[in-house]
């Protein structure tokens, strides 16, 4: 076409890209590389099947398809891209690697492709007009609208018209239509009557414009949030393998305690490239915040707006990050001042509000929803870690948590004698006395103390023993697993109880452990192999459920309830146990398993989770629990059934928010219970476990 033009705009733009792109690769490793090289077959199955499959677009219908309708276009006309690119310096227009080459010369692949590109062009401007509709009627509530995203339609639909242009002009050249270019036909038949050299000119505007934005828009990726069509693939490659609800474990803490080291984020270096690359990747969707609770219920939180302020921080202070990393802050003059300044600034309160930080309930909502896999809960608790290790800047109310599991292993302060009185009269055995037992009942502190909650774990142990199960209980040897320390920022109190906990567990090495709480069941199955201990851990909802299908358990007292079921966020979306418990349930004969419309893995978190539990909710319009039970109640069950005690706790006092005192509420082992044991329902004496469902 004109190898010398061609050549100019390659060299310039592609050299200021190459510019912009080397500060943002040197910004991301500011806190030095932590991208994890495990796994490399899960990793690339995962990019396989969310970032080039676009798997969880699907879940937004029509914008999603519009997405991948963009996308899918943007893939095939990469490869358009790159044969016009060679046509700027061979004058054939029919040109096309040879494999590509179109026309009546051309190869019938080449040909196809044309055809399919033609098809694409329709398909991408669709999902364009689809998203300027969106935004022109005012956008979705969880998007940001803004001058950007026009500017990148308005590109997209230029290529698009550009390549048309380009197909008609040189299909009219040509003095023949063909079958395989549709849409540079029509084109060309518009352009009937036109000189050659008109036809020549229009030619190379549509080339020229088409190759000027291809290159134009890649400058403009590292400073818009389109950049997530380059980082993206790297983000789903070296986001989290494995389990969803594992944290990170902080290595050596009395070593970096010597060293001056950081216990947790306090500066913007202290993300590893990792978390760098999750910021670059941000669509601004708003999808993570359109499903956070804390955000839902008015709260400061939004975990779109945390990542694009600490984005937006990063990007503010690019070069001077990047030149004190590389020893510039050693040198004088102003550049050195604000590479300090940038260096120093402390991420909470100096970008992010601690009310917006103390608002997580760690329920994983965010994450389920992200589709480019950005993390929060671990970004979050780690600079809930800095807070409460070094600054000791927390919720006064956690004050009594943690001195209470520094005294008594537990919450609440409770005599650790008290831990195994509710089992009083059930005859539970500890493992003290049955060291070979089958199944560990790890209880919990909940289920352990709470008055409502011993109710489950007698429940859980009365079905057990109907099912002649050989098990046991810790008794005063059980500490917290430190889930809510852990979730709340004290690490080191966390450590502390996980490696007193693991010295038990590996002294007595059950053949597997069964629990109600899925904190409980959370941390020791995902944390505590990396304290040396690592068991069968089971929930006692698919424990029951597995009871029940083998007939060791046989549900025949009919229960004549609707029964809404709420998902734990740290049985569901962390573990993916949505169906045993819904199994149990359905094993009850009369009982009818109602489903909210927010389920599964879109259900509500219920408030209580990343130590919510042992705090005052943040500053909002509403109390998450309070919203839960509504739409629980949105259903019109008799009662809401749950599987997690701290669950049972927030329902039981969304009820009584809510006046609903004909709404009772049950775990799944007491629903279980009254099922299987005739007498437990009828006269709910000893050895019942169960009450009227009502606190
Ligand atoms: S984990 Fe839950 S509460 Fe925390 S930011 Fe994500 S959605 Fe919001
Ligand atoms: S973090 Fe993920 S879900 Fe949230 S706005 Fe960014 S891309 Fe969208």
């Amino acid at each position: 076409m004109n190898p010398v033009a061609t050549a100019i705009l390659i060299i310039v733009l592609v050299g200021t890209f190459a510019y912009s792109a080397s500060k943002r690769w040197k910004l991301m490793f500011i806190g030095g590389n932590d991208l994890p090289t495990d796994n490399l077959g899960a990793r690339f199955n995962k990019m396989l099947k969310f970032a080039i499959g676009q798997g969880r677009m699907p879940r937004y219908r029509w914008v999603g398809i519009a997405h991948i309708l963009i996308y899918v276009g943007g893939v095939v006309m990469g490869l358009r891209a790159l044969i016009l690119f060679a046509r700027g310096f061979v004058d054939d227009p029919n040109f096309g690697f040879w494999i590509f080459d179109q026309g009546e010369n051309g190869t019938l692949l080449g040909n196809a492709y044309v055809l399919v590109k033609d098809i694409l062009v329709i398909a991408v401007l669709l999902g364009v007009a689809t998203f300027f509709y969106v935004r022109l009627k005012g956008g979705m509530k969880r998007m940001t609208v803004g001058l950007e995203g026009y500017v990148v339609l308005t590109i997209i639909t230029l290529l698009m018209l550009t390549d048309v242009l380009y197909d008609g002009a040189s299909v009219a050249l040509a003095g023949h239509s063909s079958m395989w270019e549709p849409l540079g036909s029509a084109l060309a038949s518009m352009l009937e009557g036109k000189s050659e050299e008109e036809l020549a000119t229009l030619q190379k505007v549509g080339f020229f414009g088409h190759i000027t934005l291809i290159l134009l828009f890649l400058n403009y990726l590292p400073y818009c949030k389109q950049f997530h069509e380059i980082t993206s693939f790297p983000n789903v490659f070296f986001s989290r393998i494995g389990p969803v609800g594992k944290l990170p474990t902080t290595e050596d803490i009395e070593g970096r305690l010597e060293r001056e080291e950081p216990l947790g984020v306090a500066k913007i270096d202290h993300f590893g490239a990792k978390a760098l690359m999750d910021f670059y990747t941000c669509t601004e969707c708003g999808r993570c915040t359109d499903q956070c609770p804390a955000n839902m219920t008015g709260k400061l939180l939004s975990p779109k707006q945390l990542t694009m302020d600490l984005r937006d921080f990063a990007y503010q202070h690019q070069d001077a990050l990047i030149s004190s990393t590389n020893g510039g802050a050693s040198s004088n003059g102003d550049e050195s001042n604000e590479s300090c300044a940038a260096h120093e600034v402390d991420l909470v309160p100096g970008v992010i509000k601690p009310e917006v930080l103390w608002a997580c309930t760690t329920c994983g909502a965010c994450e389920q929803e992200c589709p480019v896999f950005i993390s929060y809960v671990d970004k979050i608790v780690d600079m809930r870690r800095y807070l409460v290790q070094e600054k000791a800047e927390f919720p006064a109310e956690l004050q009594n948590m943690f001195r209470g599991l520094e005294t008594n292993s537990n919450p609440w302060s409770f005599p650790a004698s008290d831990r195994a009185a509710w089992a009083k009269g059930l005859d539970v055995p500890f493992m003290a006395d049955n060291p070979e037992a089958d199944v560990l009942f790890w209880v919990g502190c909940s289920a352990s103390y709470d008055d409502r909650a011993r109710k489950i774990a007698r429940a859980t142990a009365s079905l057990l023993k109907k099912a002649n199960v050989n098990f046991a209980i810790l008794g005063e040897e059980e500490q917290c697993t430190g889930d809510p320390a852990r979730r709340a920022g004290n690490e080191f109190l966390f450590q502390m109880l996980a490696q007193m906990n693991a010295e038990t567990l590996n002294n007595y090495k059950p053949k597997t452990i069964v629990t109600s709480c899925p904190h409980c069941f959370n941390t020791l199955a995902h944390e505590y192999p990396d304290f040396d201990a690592a068991f069968d851990v089971v929930h006692h909802s698919v424990f029951l459920s597995k009871l029940v299908k083998e007939g060791k358990l046989q549900p025949k007292n009919t229960i004549n309830k609707k029964v809404a079921y709420h998902d734990s966020c740290y049985l569901g979306r962390y573990n993916d146990v949505y169906e045993p418990p819904r199994e149990t349930l359905r094993s009850i004969p009369g009982l009818k398993v109602l489903e909210p419309a927010e389920t599964r893995d879109r259900g509500m978190c219920c408030g209580a989770g990343g130590a919510q539990m042992f705090k005052e909710e943040e500053e909002g319009g509403d109390r998450v629990n309070i919203r839960r039970t509504e739409q629980l109640l949105a259903t019109k069950p008799d009662t809401i059934a749950s599987s997690c005690p701290f669950c049972q706790r927030m329902l039981i006092d969304g009820l009584a928010a809510k006046d609903a005192t004909n709404v009772g509420q049950m775990d799944i082992a007491e629903l279980l219970w009254q099922s299987v044991e005739p007498a437990a329902q009828a006269q709910g004496a000893p050895p019942s476990p169960l009450g009227n469902g009502a606190d």
